[in-house]
């Protein structure tokens, strides 16, 4: 065992501030990395301030962070992917069983036994798995990922949990030329969302609450924006969508949005505010359409998404922060100021 550098929240009420954990030896099977940049998700913020306390509840202190890129400093002797000096990924999962019908199916986060990254049982230490805002991470070697060569760290750390979210559910569904996608919410996710549907040959139509991001959200690949709160604007739209990806972090209307989808369309949630939705069945009966949801990707699907991203030139669009202005840009996440990620740089830990 030994000790790494980290950040911490000790209660629903306190600031992230400076500290140690340990982290565990590498075993056999594990890879031992180097931080060097974590993204960050509206969902370190929900699991901080214990939004989600009904289905999750937080175990204090907790280290969030489930956005990691790095360099890989030691492995295990049955470790064959990958070697010391390597680019390495880390997202939302750090563990399952892999023997469940789940973990066959490469559906690790729907595994019953799955380890989190943060906040989740550590079968290893005890207690409760430490996230990304820290200095280093020992991880199964199946749950690292690799990183194109191509893409830059800083913004390719969002990929992991922002890039597979969006990417997902889009793939299952379809989404390619030819379909009118809708993303509702231009955050983190939401312009994930709109690089990739772009990619995939989708006519793009953003909604946000945000008039300010319209030029970015053209300058992301969106065909077309709408500001929701413009009910003439939205009005023009209805009967219209293949596919709606709902990426609201907050409470919001979600019939508005289901309205908008023609025959048998999709709305799939990603976001996860800490209140439920009361949905109109009628919205849903009409057009037969479907609400569904979705949980980031499995392990081989994330590798996918990575790959697609190399090969299209995606990545975030990061605001690199120091990990001293992670309470700053929790606030400033609070208030939809972000552009659109961001990500902390690491390196600034080492003076702590
Ligand atoms: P984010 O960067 O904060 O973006 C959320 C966006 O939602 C904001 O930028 C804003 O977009 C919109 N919004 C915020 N408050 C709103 C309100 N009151 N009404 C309407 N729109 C509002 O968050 P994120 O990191 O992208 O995460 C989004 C959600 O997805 C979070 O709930 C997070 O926990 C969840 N999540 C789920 C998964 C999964 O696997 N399903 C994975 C990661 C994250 P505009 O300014 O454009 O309106
Ligand atoms: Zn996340």
């Amino acid at each position: 065992m030994y000790r790494t550098k980290a950040y911490s929240a000790a209660s629903d009420t306190s600031p992230l501030v400076f500290t140690t954990v340990t982290r565990r030896d590498p075993t056999d099977r594990d890879v031992a990395i180097d931080i060097l940049f974590c993204g960050i998700c509206h969902s370190d913020l929900h699991s901080v301030r214990n939004e989600w306390s009904s289905i999750m509840p937080t175990t204090y202190p907790i280290v969030p962070g489930h956005e990691i890129v790095g360099r890989v400093t030691r492995v295990g002797s049955a470790v064959s992917a990958f070697k010391p000096g390597d680019l390495a990924a880390v997202g939302c999962m750090v563990d399952s069983d892999r023997t469940c019908p789940e973990c066959h199916a490469g559906f690790e986060q729907f595994c019953p036994n799955a380890t989190f990254t943060y906040n989740s049982p550590d079968k290893h230490l005890g207690g409760v798995t430490y996230g990304g805002y820290s200095d280093s991470i020992v991880v199964d070697e199946h749950f690292v990922l690799r990183v194109p060569a191509n893409l830059e760290p800083a913004g390719a750390a969002p990929l992991l949990c922002a890039g597979i979210t969006t990417y997902s559910p889009m793939r299952r569904r379809g989404v390619g030329k030819g379909k009118k996608v809708g993303v509702v919410g231009l955050g983190g996710l939401g312009h994930m969302a709109v690089k990739i549907a772009h990619a995939l040959g989708a006519h793009v139509v953003v909604f946000t609450t945000s008039p300010q991001k319209k030029e970015d959200a053209l300058r992301l690949g969106a065909d077309e924006v709408v500001i929701s709160r413009h009910a003439n604007e939205m009005k023009k739209h209805v009967w219209s969508f293949d596919f709606i990806l709902d990426a609201v972090s907050a409470d919001h209307d979600i019939n508005t949005y289901i309205n908008l989808l023609g025959r048998d369309g999709y709305i799939t949630l990603v976001g996860a505010p800490e209140k439920p939705f009361a949905v109109a069945g009628f919205g849903l009966l009409f057009g037969r359409r479907s609400l569904s949801g979705s949980l980031i990707g499995g392990i081989a699907e994330t590798q996918e998404m990575l790959d697609f991203c190399g090969a299209q030139h995606i990545t975030a669009d990061v605001e690199v922060i120091p990990i001293q202005k992670v309470n700053e840009a929790y606030e400033r996440m609070l208030k939809s100021d972000v552009k659109y990620r961001f990500s902390i740089d690491m390196a600034s830990l080492k003076s702590e």
